[in-house]
């Protein structure tokens, strides 16, 4: 650290992010990235948008904010584009915490308390239940703005739609972020309830069901009020956030509907058949809605199995600390993937005995 960095930043952790390591061919199942390629389309339109980049994008992302609102049934001015999820995670924190606390669950996106701790805000932390699942009760009243994601990382257990409205009814005079990275993969999304409450923020991404983690993009969908308040810190940092050839291929991606439902759909199958092949070699998994599985071994924890794994060139992510230790988070690939990642468990798991 220099002696010029300002002393609000001078005891920041930052954020972590899953290796990406480029020594060796890893079947990559640490960050939830999608196995499949973006659609044909995104990659066509960034082509094409690529003969203009002398110009500044859209500040406004007209065409981008239309076609996702369509997409997920709302209006253009209830949805703003985003750098990735995480930049709209960052503005929530900073446009809604500081003066009250951030309330989240004790087991759940790291990301949060690094946000929570860039913008000096106090945070409280709720523990999960005993199955690992957030109990909405808990959530009520929280005194400060909640973020929330459904279904929750590194668990996967999804809450139903009329959990979450009972939280953001409990709360009117908080935000409640509730952030739905993984929701294309088996949830009911809530960004209805943006017409009813005007304390809800829904946070999307593109990174995991539309194979665009490189390209970064992202959406925050809520009533009016809540976008213009994002919009001003928006446009007090980067009004062209999301870069011209992102913009394009977000509405390539969203004209490809057969595409992305396919590959949601592969995800899916490959999940169940994956925890199922777990199962019947001693793991237990939570029931996990996203793309990625939450496992534990009867007698393996988390760390050897993360070894043993990456020797043989499969790399998963386990999370150190009492609850979390004995699980390990593995990224749902294709189903050929994750069969021949299974037959590498089950050689572990009979080594081991
Ligand atoms: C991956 C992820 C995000 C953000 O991803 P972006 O790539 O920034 O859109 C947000 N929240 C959770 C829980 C995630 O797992």
């Amino acid at each position: 650290m220099s002696r010029f960095l300002s002393k609000k930043y001078s005891a920041l952790a930052p954020y972590v992010p899953g290796e990406q390591p480029r020594e060796r061919a890893y079947i990559k199942l640490n960050t939830n990235e999608s196995p499949f390629p973006p659609s044909a389309k995104a990659v066509e339109n960034a082509r094409r948008a690529a003969e203009k980049l002398m110009l500044y994008p859209d500040p406004e992302y007209k065409l981008l904010r239309e076609a996702f609102a369509a997409e997920i049934g709302v209006k253009p001015s209830q949805v703003i584009p985003s750098n990735g999820s995480d930049e709209i995670l960052d503005m929530a924190f900073a446009a809604y915490c500081g003066e009250s606390p951030a309330v989240f669950p004790d087991i759940t996106y790291g990301f949060y308390r690094v946000f929570a701790n860039k913008h000096g805000a106090e945070y409280r932390e709720i523990p999960l239940d005993g199955g690992l699942a957030a109990a909405p009760a808990d959530y009520y009243g929280a005194g400060g703005t909640v973020f929330l994601p459904n279904p929750n990382a590194p668990t996967g257990i999804l809450l139903p739609l009329k959990d979450i409205e009972s939280i953001v009814a409990a709360n009117p005079d908080n935000a409640v972020v509730i952030d739905e990275a993984y929701i294309d993969f088996g949830g009911e999304s809530c960004v209805g309830l943006i017409n009813k409450y005007e304390n809800l923020l829904v946070t999307r991404t593109f990174s995991k069901s539309r194979s665009m983690a490189g390209a970064r993009l992202g959406f925050g969908v809520a009533c009016e009020s809540l976008i213009r308040d994002l919009e001003t810190l928006r446009f007090s940092t980067n009004p062209y956030n999301v870069n011209a050839l992102t913009a394009a291929a977000g509405i390539g991606s969203l004209a490809d509907k057969e595409y992305f439902d396919s590959c949601r759909k592969e995800i899916i199958l490959a999940r169940g058949e994956f925890t199922e092949r777990l199962e019947k070699i001693g793991f237990s998994c939570t029931d996990s809605k996203a793309n990625f599985v939450f496992a534990k071994h009867k007698s393996i924890g988390g760390r050897e199995l993360y070894e043993k794994l990456r020797a043989n060139g499969v790399l998963t992510r386990y999370f150190p600390g009492e609850r979390t230790g004995e699980y390990l988070r593995i990224t749902v690939g294709s189903a050929e993937t994750m069969r021949a990642v299974a037959d590498v468990l089950q050689r572990i798991t009979e080594e081991t005995k």
